[in-house]
């Protein structure tokens, strides 16, 4: 019988609800920590002797089983708060032609986190990187110089943990930007009410749009399908070198193979979600202080300049994108707010689906996530009558092929 009240990080795992953000593991590092479950996502794993389950601030914290903005924080947001909240919209690139190059979008990410620490604001950025040991799996860093933050750009398509490092930014000299996926920030605004230590750090929070993480089993595949053995890969890009950019793959002689965007993601990657993210209404970073994506409201060719679409959601936000404009860190210029559904008509449809999902979950006796003050009913009923056939009765299919009614741990086959 499934713990339905989620009352324990054993429960939301067991549950298929865990996102892999790693904030149980900071908050509770005595009883968790991540490990990679190559078909699933990262974990968190009691630690060797420890027994029972763990609760407290690591389940309070836990964006897996709850989402919630504060009542009224939507009053008077726009698209009947869908999205949100958002203040203003712009798209914006980096004027460093490198950064700019090198980045998913516009490497605007890079350069709003790079300049926060250039002009004083914050003395590092908590970011993802690829994982010096291992290419094709992803580390935690707290860069702390242009040079280091910038070098981080790029999106990465294989799950990450940035919370499980909080711990650096609480323990940092000074303020500092935290970038993250939607999960990753709704997680660390959470952690920051529980821990004053960790509020009095966080200077600005950075979240990247996001439609699912895929496996690490996904990322093999890739490179397996380009005819490359995964162990002889010294470097895997998942974006970035052009807009949308392509998935690559290096070994030790050079460039070994590379994929579009639309094979790598459409092909493979989307395919190898986990569970969580095919039931998330937040793709947006709707917790972050500015929220970034692509812009996709108009076709992108192949080798056009990369430009990131920007959502401030705060007014901190708001202050660390007109400062790095008026700087000259970043260049671009204000949108109206209409580009931001036109940009991402996928998101806004499967935020429509998520509550079908849910609702069959719900109805099947299964546990769900609590997500509140977070409209999606409209979205749902604008679907066509297939788009909420698929969500409802389509999800009890992908429900058994993905073995829900197991634990998740057990459904891989891998030794945890
Ligand atoms: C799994 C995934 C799914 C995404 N889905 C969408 C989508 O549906 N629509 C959309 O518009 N955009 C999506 N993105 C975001 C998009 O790829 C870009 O990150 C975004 O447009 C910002 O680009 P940029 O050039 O400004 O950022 P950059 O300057 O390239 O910086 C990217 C930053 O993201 C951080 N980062 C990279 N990978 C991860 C990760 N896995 N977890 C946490 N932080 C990470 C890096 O540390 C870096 O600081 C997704 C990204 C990921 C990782």
């Amino acid at each position: 019988m499934k713990d339905r009240s989620l009352s324990s990080i054993e429960a939301v795992v067991d549950a298929h609800l865990c996102t892999g953000c790693g904030v149980c593991a900071y908050l509770s590092p005595d009883t968790q920590a991540m490990s990679d479950v190559k078909h699933i996502g990262r974990r968190p794993l009691p630690i060797v002797g420890v027994t029972g389950p763990t609760t407290g601030a690591a389940v309070a914290a836990c964006p897996g089983r709850r989402l919630e903005h504060q009542p009224g924080a939507l009053e008077g947001a726009p698209f009947d708060g869908e999205w949100g909240p958002v203040l203003a919209l712009y798209e914006c690139w980096s004027t460093d032609p490198d950064v700019r190059h090198r980045g998913s979008s516009g490497g605007v990410v890079s350069a709003i986190s790079a300049h926060m620490v250039t002009s004083g604001a914050a003395v590092g950025a908590l970011q993802i990187q690829a994982s010096r040991e291992n290419p094709l799996r992803n580390e935690t860093v707290l860069n702390t110089t242009y040079e280091t933050i910038v070098a981080a750009a790029g999106s990465r398509y294989a799950p990450a943990s940035p919370c499980e490092r909080l711990d650096l930014v609480e323990h940092a000299a000074g303020p500092c930007v935290v970038v993250g996926k939607p999960c990753d920030i709704a997680a660390t605004r959470r952690a920051a009410e529980l821990r004053p230590a960790l509020a009095q750090k966080v200077g600005l929070t950075i979240g990247i749009f996001c439609a699912g993480t895929p496996s690490s089993a996904a990322t093999e595949k890739l490179i397996r399908d380009l005819d490359v053995d995964p162990a002889a890969v010294t470097q895997v890009d998942y974006r970035g070198e052009g807009w949308p950019g392509r998935f690559r793959v290096r070994t030790s002689e050079g460039p070994a193979g590379s994929f579009s965007y639309a094979e790598a993601w459409g092909g493979t990657l989307t395919k190898n979600r986990q569970w969580r993210c095919l039931i998330c209404p937040d793709h947006t970073g709707e917790f972050a202080d500015l929220a970034i994506g692509d812009p996709w409201y108009r076709e992108v060719t192949d080798d056009e300049p990369g430009r990131s679409l920007v959502v401030v959601r705060t007014e901190r936000g708001r202050e660390a994108l007109r400062a790095a404009l008026a700087d000259g860190a970043l260049a671009g210029e204000e949108l109206p707010l209409s580009r931001l559904p036109e940009s991402q008509p996928n998101l806004e449809s499967t935020r429509g689906a998520v509550w079908g999902r849910v609702l069959t979950m719900r109805l099947l006796g299964l546990p769900t996530p609590r997500f509140l003050n977070m409209p999606a009913f409209r979205l749902w009923w604008k679907l066509p009558l297939r788009g909420k056939l698929t969500s409802t009765a389509g999800t009890w299919r992908r429900m058994r092929a993905r073995g829900l009614w197991r634990s998740e741990l057990e459904t891989t086959g891998e030794p945890t």
